[in-house]
């Protein structure tokens, strides 16, 4: 397997990108936080069917995350990361220093109003803000033609679809649907976070959704009656459901399972 390259620097990016450009490739972008796996390598390889040339970023960004998360031990292994998206298609990580991102000084945040506040932003506060600054400034670096990020976090791709139009940002969103273990769970790297037992119980989030949906299918069903469903179905798992809630279309969920916190939805 050849070793695509890592770079480091706005300035190695800028010159890479720069050098496709002048060749008149298209680019497709890829963000990341790392701790890759199947879930990542779907967006990766959905780049690299629709772009010429792909880049992955991998940046655990301080900015998203709140002062009593998991900033300091999210799971990193950036060899790893180079080999999945390497084979998935990519043709480079771009995976910058904290200080690179956000030299000294730096004090200016995206706010995507109102929305962001909502569920997950709700119990994160700040995190939607961190994730859109990372994201507008990934996007001013790499300068790509389509972006890909996953139904996963279908209330982050939605802020970010409002961020680019509010903003008339010259890049189009692409949408890649959720990628779940064999057993239903949706992966996510901070999967890798639980005990065998607590493990053994996620997969009752995407159950308890599934029930939610049929409760959704009754002839008068309501969006409270959808999320009462849905933590009843939790009731007794060991997950403690954080919200249940039909937005957009879609039943969202958040549930701790321990320290453990995982998300996930449907569409209805
Ligand atoms: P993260 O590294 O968790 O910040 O995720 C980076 C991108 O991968 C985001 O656009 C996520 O929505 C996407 N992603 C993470 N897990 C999955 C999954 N199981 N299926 C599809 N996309 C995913």
């Amino acid at each position: 397997m050849t070793l695509i390259p890592v770079v480091r620097t706005k300035k190695a990016l800028a010159r890479l990108v720069a050098g496709w450009r002048r060749q008149g490739l298209s680019v497709g972008f890829v963000p990341t936080m790392g701790a890759l796996h199947p879930g990542h390598a779907a967006l990766v390889k959905r780049a690299s069917r629709e772009n010429d040339r792909t880049i992955v970023s991998v940046f655990v960004n301080p900015l998203q995350f709140g002062p009593n998360e998991d900033y300091g031990r999210y799971p990193r292994a950036l060899p790893a990361d180079r080999k999945l998206v390497a084979a998935a298609g990519a043709s480079a990580v771009y995976a910058p220093s904290a200080a690179e991102m956000y030299p000294k000084g730096f004090h200016t945040h995206v706010e995507v109003e109102g929305i962001s506040d909502l569920y997950c932003g709700k119990y994160r506060p700040g995190h939607f803000r961190g994730v859109a600054t990372v994201v507008l400034k990934l996007f001013n670096q790499v300068r790509a033609d389509r972006a890909y990020f996953g139904e996963k976090d279908w209330q982050q791709v939605r802020i970010l679809e409002d961020m680019i139009r509010d903003l008339d940002m010259p890049v189009e969103i692409v949408r890649v649907p959720i990628v779940r273990e064999a057993d239903g769970l949706a992966l996510s790297s901070r999967n890798a976070y639980l005990s065998p037992a607590e493990r053994r119980a996620a997969p009752a989030l995407r159950a308890a959704l599934e029930a939610g949906r049929k409760e959704a299918r009754r002839p008068n069903s309501r969006p409270e009656t959808v999320a009462a469903a849905v933590r009843r179905a939790l009731a007794g798992t060991g997950l403690k459901v954080q919200y249940a809630a039909v937005w957009d279309g879609r039943l969202l969920a958040a549930a701790y399972l321990g320290k453990t916190r995982l998300i996930d939805n449907l569409p209805l």
